[in-house]
């Protein structure tokens, strides 16, 4: 590398705006987190590689902000608050260009966060994004995917589907304005950590839509031993997606997309109104899809009426079967 690894770092990582639980951040062996009294911690880490997780050709700041909101997305899981996150870069080169563009993605996503850099690792090789973050939850307070009683509502946070569209335009060189509202959730997801930190007595359980609403909703089923019946047509939809593609193909993609980064949680019934006004003072879209009842498995209705789930399997997209 033309640029020394420590040059490196202290160009474009060394000065992320610090918190006050950051005792130690950047610059010595370990980073050392305060947490507040009677808080665990929390931590998660997720890796994204090149050609694999993002295209070749990426937009690099935005790939700087949807890594570290990746990782934000399973501290919202468990309504934790953010602590600090340590940045394992594994680059073929250093250039300069390109860290520029990253580190200006990723502070813009740690500054809207509110989680401070406090460590990392940089090593030479094929493009490899890893970010591990640590939030912190009053003990016993982490919303976890094991509580899911029968009776309780499904609900979900945002709109779903957009960043299964966008990989339909990844690799455009123009965009519509519909492609831009995909692009903008591929590349900007906002995991809506505040909004699930006011949810830690509320919700029963949740988790976060990394890999698609029915694999994700199925491990919070699976967790807590339940079943659900889920109305497709309380699918959050953006105008966007309804525009740009046909009913089923929309569904389908609300259903099985990943990369939402949205959070599903259930709570009980009678949390309906409290839940409707948190969304309303966080600003935050809050749909709810259905209902958790014993049993296993997740079921799908239209109008009350059960769907045959081969409608989606033909089309190629339900994998949870
Ligand atoms: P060590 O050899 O003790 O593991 P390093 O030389 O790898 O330390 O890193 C020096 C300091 O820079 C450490 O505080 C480390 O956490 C930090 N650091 C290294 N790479 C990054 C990075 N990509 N982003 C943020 N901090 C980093
Ligand atoms: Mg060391």
């Amino acid at each position: 590398m033309a640029l020394s690894e420590f040059d490196l770092i202290r160009l474009y990582f060394s000065s992320f705006q610090q918190g006050s639980a950051v005792v130690t951040g950047i610059g010595d062996d370990c980073a050392e987190l305060s947490l507040s009294p009677g808080h665990t911690l929390c931590t998660s880490i997720d890796t994204m590689v090149e050609g694999v997780h993002f295209p070749k050709a990426p937009d690099v700041t935005g790939l700087g902000w949807r890594v570290l909101a990746a990782a934000v997305s399973d501290l919202v899981a468990c309504g934790a608050r953010p602590v600090g996150f340590c940045l394992a870069l594994t680059l073929p080169h250093a250039d300069e260009t390109w860290l520029a563009a990253f580190s200006k993605g990723l502070a813009e996503a740690s500054r809207f966060f509110a989680i401070p850099l406090v460590g990392g690792d940089t090593t030479r090789g094929p493009l490899c994004l890893s970010v591990q973050v640590f939030g912190e939850v009053p003990a016993g307070k982490a919303l976890l995917r094991s509580g899911a009683k029968p009776g309780d509502d499904v609900w979900v946070t945002g709109t779903l589907g957009d960043a299964r569209a966008a990989l339909d335009c990844l690799e455009n060189t123009a965009f519509s304005e519909a492609e831009q509202v995909f692009m903008a959730q591929y590349y900007r997801a906002e995991p809506p950590l505040r909004f699930s930190v006011s949810l830690r007595d509320i919700a029963s359980a949740a988790i976060d839509l990394s890999d698609g609403l029915a694999a994700d909703l199925a491990h919070i089923l699976q967790a807590s031993g339940a079943s659900a019946e889920l109305d497709v047509g309380a699918l959050p939809l953006s105008a966007a997606l309804q525009d740009s593609y046909s009913r089923d193909v929309a569904e389908a993609y609300a259903l099985t997309g990943g990369d939402d980064y949205q959070l599903c949680f259930t709570a009980s019934s009678a949390q309906r109104e409290a839940i409707f006004a948190l969304a309303a003072e966080h600003n935050i879209r809050c749909s709810r899809l259905g209902s958790v009842a014993s049993g296993a498995g997740l079921n799908l209705v239209r109008d009350g009426a059960p769907i045959d789930l081969t409608h989606y399997n033909n089309m190629g997209y339900l994998h949870f079967q």
